[in-house]
């Protein structure tokens, strides 16, 4: 029987055939959501998360990657920021461009002249540490936080694990978190953990700072799953955790299971705003962390935990608010 699914699942036409059986039978399965949604992370879920690449996508992949490479600087960066740079790395890497793309090989190499003697990635100081995260909030960083080098690593990192330059700020992000004090906030414990998680740095240092990153937002999660008793935080937690492979990471978002539950909307989508984007992250968490089966089993047997989709259109976008849910 399971050889028989993953037969199937390896022939890209009977895949196709099992998402549209799915999406029918299951509007709440977050695929549903995404399956025809025109942003980039409806584009990165077909391609990445569910498999396939579709004819339909192609050419607003192509306007996509166009769109953003059109706002590349001639030296390479974008905005003039190392942040900026990082995050459409980021995007370029899931919506499938090339590593020999110039545009990529230039912003790399554009961050690496912008890095410090002791490995940070520095923002000019007359360019703002303020970035939109993937899920649509807002991040200020104190300009000479780990974040900034987080953030940006979280885009280099998809196209370069290997250059000693690329390890020399994985590690100098890995030290500030094993050896400072204290964690600076969410924003920048979050980006730590996604950085170093992708950076599969095999050093005591990396190690011990992750496990540090998983403690802290272990203490900052309360009984009922949630952390930092805001239930959208889930959002920033799971890009955090949800490239994580510590079984500490898996237990903290199965916990959460409930509470994410009763966040989504019935269409299967997350969030009132970047619905596509949150809804990805989610997605891709629990599938990486193999809980989405976990997950659908649990909005079967609890039905009463879900958003009604008409909430959409009677809330404005900042009320993203938990009371209302439950
Ligand atoms: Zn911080």
């Amino acid at each position: 029987m399971i050889e028989d699914f993953w037969r199937k699942w390896a022939d890209p036409n009977e895949r196709l055939k099992w998402i549209q059986k799915l999406i029918t039978e299951k509007p709440r399965h977050p695929f549903a959501f995404l399956w025809r949604n025109e942003s980039w992370a409806g584009v990165a879920a077909r391609r990445n998360l569910i498999g396939l690449k579709l004819k339909r996508d192609e050419p607003l992949r192509q306007r996509l990657i166009k769109g953003i490479i059109s706002e590349q600087y001639p030296k390479g960066g974008f905005r003039s920021s190392v942040g900026w740079t990082g995050l459409r790395l980021l995007q370029l890497s899931e919506l499938g461009t090339h590593f020999d793309h110039p545009a990529i090989q230039k912003a790399l190499e554009w961050l690496h002249n912008r890095q410090d003697y002791d490995g940070c990635l520095l923002e000019n100081p007359r360019i703002p540490t303020a970035y939109p995260s993937l899920w649509g909030e807002e991040l200020r960083f104190p300009p000479m936080a780990v974040g900034v080098t987080a953030f940006t690593l979280c885009g280099v990192l998809r196209w370069d694990r290997e250059s000693s330059w690329v390890k020399r700020a994985v590690l100098w992000v890995a030290k500030q978190i094993a050896e400072s004090k204290n964690i600076c906030c969410r924003s920048c414990a979050v980006h730590a953990i996604h950085a170093l998680s992708l950076s599969h740095h095999e050093s005591l240092l990396v190690r011990l700072a992750i496990e540090r990153l998983l403690d802290w937002f272990a203490e900052h999660q309360d009984e009922k799953g949630e952390w930092f008793s805001f239930p959208d935080s889930a959002f920033a937690i799971l890009f955090g955790l949800g490239v994580c492979p510590a079984p500490e990471a898996r237990w903290q978002i199965a916990k959460a299971l409930p509470i994410l539950a009763a966040m989504q909307f019935s269409d299967g989508g997350w969030g009132r705003s970047f619905r596509a984007e949150k809804t990805w992250l989610v997605t891709k968490a629990l599938i990486f962390h193999e809980l989405l089966d976990a997950f659908l089993d649990l909005t079967e047997r609890c039905p009463w935990l879900v958003r009604p989709k008409e909430w959409l259109e009677k809330l404005p976008p900042s009320l993203d608010e938990p009371s209302a849910a439950v």
